[in-house]
């Protein structure tokens, strides 16, 4: 989508500090980091958030939590939060489906 930050960063159209990226998904850390470890993971692929997930772009998404689980290994984080805001109640603000990882401090349920 030609429009979507997420899309550019994707594509290396808006520079990023890239953790992981194959074919199909791209991990960068977030800008705004809210957890000593912070990163998002995001399909390269423009899929608007949670709710458009469907069979047709399930696998991609299911990618992304297999990326997800590779890098904790990788960095050795055995407990780590996965959250995608879905709409704009929820907190979402960048209309790309992406999930945040956070990790490196103690977290509190139910979020906020
Ligand atoms: P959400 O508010 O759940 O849609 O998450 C969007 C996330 O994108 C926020 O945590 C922002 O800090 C992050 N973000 C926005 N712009 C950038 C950027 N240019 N590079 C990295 N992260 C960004
Ligand atoms: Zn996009």
């Amino acid at each position: 989508m030609s429009d979507c930050l997420f899309c550019k960063i994707a594509a290396g159209e808006i520079p990023s500090s890239k953790v992981y990226e194959d074919a199909l998904c791209y991990a960068f850390d977030d800008i705004d980091p809210k957890a000593p470890t912070h990163f998002l993971v995001i399909p390269k692929q423009h899929i608007p958030s949670v709710a458009a997930v469907d069979e047709s772009n399930s696998a991609v998404v299911a990618h992304c939590l297999a990326v997800i689980a590779k890098i904790a290994r990788e960095k050795g984080m055995d407990s780590f939060r996965v959250v995608s805001n879905t709409g704009e109640q929820a907190g979402q603000s960048v209309f790309h489906l992406h999930f945040h990882v956070l990790s490196g401090r103690d977290m509190t349920w139910p979020p906020g």
